[in-house]
């Protein structure tokens, strides 16, 4: 992939309004489509600005679809004003992406930019259930009917409480043959001839354990619950032949757990949406950047990899990137849509 990282000293929008959001230029050609004579006099001046500023992409790496590499599909939280997918990644093994984990709004599409294909996926992981995580699961599934996708797909997610339902029950509400939102799809349910079957699974880890919940084919993929307010969450390890990929999802950091589920991975991506100092909810929610860097020191992971940027963090990349350096020395990148790691 050709493309650039404009920090916010460009402005992206064509109204000339800096929205702190990045610019990303593929093949000369901003994704949001055309631009006004004036947006392209900027687009120009970010391009000159930002070819000075080369280092800003060091550690990002194009998407080579050889060995194992994870691909961001949605690098943004909730707010659509940042102009990213909402959390979204794919594990790819050579040529075929084979885990999924999580679907946020718009990341949908970003699974058909990436070149995927549900026939080649051999697990769904959920972190948890909140929207940014899951609501372009009926958009992706309703796509799939169209794919020659025969055999099951395993869908792996927290278990419930009162606030949140279970994974099974959350698939069921949107796709029940009899009263899910979506019942006209219920034969992904029901599995049938031409199609293949849905099938969800919950996972609910005791308190700092690491439950495997696939191991198929050199792939191995773990689960712990990490404390997100009173969501059910999960953290996963994805370990594909030699290589292990960590999601930490949306956590506060404070389970000790993390740390372990983390050790030694080839690539921890963790969730950037509040900055350092934040109090209150935020926090009692998310984890900040010195947590991160902590956990990412403690578990010795050979890349950091910060996603699920939201607009408190766009625009403070330094900021962040001096308070991680203070705990943890090892390569750290901003994650942006469709970007692949290894
Ligand atoms: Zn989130």
């Amino acid at each position: 992939m050709n493309e650039l990282y404009v920090p916010d000293t460009c402005t992206n929008a064509e109204d000339g309004v800096n929205r702190r959001g990045p610019l990303r230029v593929r093949d000369g050609v901003n994704r949001m489509g055309s631009m006004t004579p004036q947006a392209r006099g900027t687009a120009v001046l970010c391009l000159l600005c930002a070819s000075s500023l080369s280092s800003v992409a060091v550690g990002k790496s194009s998407c080579a679809r050889q060995g194992v590499e994870i691909q961001v599909l949605g690098s943004g939280g909730p707010e659509m004003t940042d102009q990213r997918a909402s959390s979204s990644y794919l594990v790819w093994r050579d040529a075929r992406a084979r885990v999924l984990v999580d679907i946020g709004g718009g990341a949908a599409l970003r699974f058909g930019e990436s070149g995927a294909r549900m026939e080649d996926l051999d697990a769904f992981l959920f972190t948890h259930l909140h929207v940014d995580h899951t609501a372009d699961l009926p958009a992706l599934l309703k796509s799939s009917y169209f794919g020659e996708r025969k055999r099951p797909l395993p869908v792996y997610g927290p278990a419930g409480n009162v606030a949140f339902p279970a994974t099974t029950e959350f698939v069921a509400d949107l796709f029940d043959p009899s009263h899910g939102a979506f019942r006209y799809l219920g034969d992904f349910l029901r599995g049938s001839d031409d199609g293949y079957q849905l099938r969800a699974r919950d996972v609910r880890p005791a308190p700092g354990e690491i439950r495997k919940v696939f191991a198929a084919d050199g792939i191995v993929i773990s689960a712990a619950s990490v404390a997100h307010g009173t969501v059910p969450a999960l953290a996963w390890r994805v370990e594909v032949d030699t290589k292990a990929i960590v999601f930490s999802g949306d956590t506060n950091g404070e389970d000790p757990v993390l740390k372990r589920l983390a050790k030694n991975a080839d690539v921890f991506v963790a969730h950037n949406a509040v900055p350092e100092g934040t109090t209150g909810a935020p926090r009692a929610l998310h984890m900040p950047p010195s947590v991160i860097a902590q956990i990412a020191s403690s578990a010795a992971v050979k890349q950091l990899v910060l996603s699920h940027r939201m607009l408190r963090t766009l625009g403070r990349e330094d900021e962040t990137r001096r308070v991680i350096a203070a705990s943890y020395s090892g390569p750290l990148v901003f994650a942006d849509d469709l970007d692949c790691f290894r």
